[in-house]
């Protein structure tokens, strides 16, 4: 329903109402406050000097204003609390002078010095709050104020009966809910603090209940799917096997065995592989394609960057060089005449393995039987890219692999409805990266032990927030990084510089650089975050590191010891200190994302993701988890149940393929 029907409501407070993604009335009536300003009467007798009070008050002198300068002014009078006659100041706040009179019963808000005898006011109602008073607070934005947005919600509420009920009757009587309307007027305009308290809970759960209906609806779907059941030679695949140079760790077998499994079974395979960063998952991908490959389907591999593609080509072809299966690299700059090439013996088969990046999607870009589709670093991806590529098959099994440990209560939500395989063990022969945090004044102790390890034959990256010189922002950059560099070292050690403005080509020529050990230092944005592997690399040095998120962080570390070699990252930070340190004290990538996840806003974790669905209004996953969790059940209960689906939730279900 549009704002405009709302009294008061403009066509100019629209445009404002609007910045704060409020676009109709529902979404009006459901602006929660962010918080709440609670005030107590307390008696002049029992406060401190510290807290911000609230004290019933007469108004025993006329008040005086003055004005001090321009935007400036002061208002003071006398008022009896308590018995207590005291003197009370508020600044700028000359306009209240007129409802101020001898006689006038106030309430002031503020602190109260015993010694001077004086209440600086930070704000004066009037009239005396007798009981408890709870005001809510809203997010404002410019040109609309707490009070104006309080307002226009009141005007909404003709309209209430707008909102629709999610929560099902049966529900809504087991659990004594307010009702809908009850709960949003009282967050509104809160009458006691327990009242607000079962309104918010009801809100919450709705909220949450809504979103569970959601996740449980796609996994019965995804279960429901047929996918194709794959049949491979065994032996075929142990001559693969046999023919690794590695052992598999315990948790990649368990994890190669979970997709196997899923690839013959005839249900559609719809698979997470959780893995920290350098747990070794591409095998696992490898493995499965290759089974799959045996099984006479093709599979695609689709990497976040050309670097990570042509790195992940670089690594496959190698492990299946001997083999009868045809790997290929399709990224934006393969020329056109290959590229065409490439799509022909994609059409017709010959190609078994087809690797790239977001290329993969592009329309012309067609398959003979594609069985298998790989998302690596899935977090990365949006749904529409994620289903073009599903839908090239018909119904391919689908893996996703993600290096960013998912905090319990993320995979709890967003990937319930996939099948889980954790790989928590690094294969042997890893050691620990040492982290320090550094301030920058200690620099110098840094760019000694850089001189150290490329003595000893050793590469180095460094990684810094911006690509140029940025006045805004103030931080480091890569390009005065290098500057810096060179002039450190006398310009005798080999430089580059990597940043996502760089083409594909010359990108592919400075990793190339890298990895043969001619280039000694690697200074780059987080570009080099996901995936990339050096072996000779041993130490890492990130600068502004308080710009980065501690999960971000330990991506980028993990681009480091990644053999026996000792290994060393720097976090150059004179900020957020404490932070930080969380990852000098830990390498484990579960327990850094649950520390992040708990220090961050529910909406960053969210950052990366696009759909409106997944920012809750009034629920937060951190502080109403047990409610989560009680919703899944419920909703569960709530589908399998219902015969009839009632019209409200055919519609939201139906508005979902896959949430992302
Ligand atoms: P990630 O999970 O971060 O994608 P990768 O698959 O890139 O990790 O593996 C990291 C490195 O570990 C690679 O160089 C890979 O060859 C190596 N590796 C993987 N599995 C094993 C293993 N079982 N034993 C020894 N090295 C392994
Ligand atoms: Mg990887």
């Amino acid at each position: 329903m549009d704002l405009l029907a709302v009294k008061k409501i403009g066509p100019k407070s629209v445009q404002i109402l609007n910045k704060l993604d409020i676009r109709t009335v529902q979404d009006l009536l459901t602006y929660y406050p962010y918080r709440y300003n609670v005030y107590r009467p307390s008696s002049l007798n029992e406060i401190n000097d510290i807290d911000v009070v609230c004290v019933n008050a007469t108004i025993e002198s006329t008040p005086k204003v003055s004005y001090i300068r321009r935007n400036f002014n002061r208002l003071s009078f006398k008022a009896l609390a308590n018995d207590f006659l005291i003197n009370v100041v508020i600044f700028n706040r000359a306009f209240m002078v007129k409802n101020l009179d001898v006689g006038k019963n106030v309430c002031l808000i503020g602190k109260y010095n015993k010694q001077k005898n004086s209440f600086v006011a930070n704000d004066i109602k009037l009239g005396w709050i007798t009981d408890i008073k709870i005001e809510p607070v809203y997010h404002i934005t410019k040109g609309i104020k707490n009070k104006e947005i309080n307002s226009f919600i009141q005007n909404a509420f003709l309209y209430v009966d707008q909102l629709l009920d999610y929560i099902p009757k049966s529900i809504q009587e087991n659990y004594h809910f307010l009702s809908k309307e009850e709960a949003i007027r009282e967050i509104h305009n809160p009458k006691s603090s327990q009242k607000l308290k079962q309104a918010r809970l009801r809100c919450i759960y709705e909220e949450f209940f809504v979103f569970m209906l959601k996740i449980n609806y796609l996994k019965n779907k995804n279960e429901n799917i047929k996918g194709i059941k794959k049949e491979y030679d065994e032996e075929k695949l142990e001559n693969f096997l046999a023919s690794l140079p590695f052992e598999l760790t315990t948790d990649q077998i368990s994890a190669v065995n979970d997709c196997l499994k899923d690839l013959k079974s005839s249900k559609k395979m719809n698979r997470l592989i959780q893995g920290d960063v350098g747990s070794g998952k591409t095998i696992v991908a490898t493995i499965t394609m290759v089974a799959n490959a045996y099984s006479g389907y093709q599979s695609a591999l689709m990497a976040p960057t050309e670097i990570l593609a042509k790195q992940h080509y670089d690594t496959i072809s190698f492990l299946l060089k001997d083999f009868d299966i045809r790997v290929c690299l399709l990224t934006g700059s393969v020329k056109k005449k290959e590229y065409e090439e490439i799509l022909k013996q994609l059409k017709n088969g010959e190609i078994d393995i087809l690797i790239g990046t977001h290329s993969l999607i592009n329309e012309e870009v067609q398959f003979k039987n594609l069985g298998l589709v790989i998302t690596d670093e899935q977090h990365r991806f949006g749904v529409n890219q994620r289903g073009n590529l599903q839908n090239k098959g018909i119904l391919p099994d689908t893996i996703y692999m993600s290096a960013t440990p998912i905090p319990r209560t993320y995979a709890l939500t967003i990937y319930q409805d996939m099948d889980t395989s954790l790989i928590k063990t690094k294969p042997n022969g890893r050691k620990e990266i040492k982290t320090y945090v550094k301030k920058e004044s200690e620099l110098k102790s840094v760019l000694e032990h850089i001189l150290k390890e490329i003595k000893l034959g050793h590469q180095i990256y460094v990684v810094a927030p911006s690509i140029t010189e940025n006045e805004e922002r103030n931080v480091h950059d890569v390009q005065n990084l290098k500057k810096s560099f060179f002039l450190a070292f006398q310009g005798k050690i080999n430089i580059d510089v990597l940043h996502g403005k760089i083409k594909a080509k010359e990108k592919e020529e400075i990793m190339a650089r890298f990895k043969s050990g001619e280039t000694k230092i690697l200074i780059a944005t987080t570009v080099i975050e996901v995936g990339v592997d050096v072996k000779n690399a041993t130490t890492i040095v990130i600068f502004n590191a308080e710009m980065f998120g501690l999960a971000t962080l330990h991506q980028l570390r993990g681009r480091v010891g990644r053999n026996d070699l000792e290994s060393t990252c720097f976090l150059i930070s004179d900020y957020d200190i404490e932070r930080l340190k969380v990852l000098e004290q830990s390498n484990d990538g579960f327990y850094i994302s649950e520390q992040d996840f708990l220090m961050r806003r529910e909406g960053d974790l969210f950052g990366t993701r696009q759909s409106g669905d997944m920012i809750f209004k009034i629920a937060d996953l951190k502080k109403d988890f047990k409610i989560l969790l009680q919703t899944k059940e419920d909703s569960k209960i709530f589908l399998r149940d219902t015969k009839n689906m009632e019209e409200k939730y055919e519609k939201i279900l139906k508005s979902i393929s896959h949430i992302d």
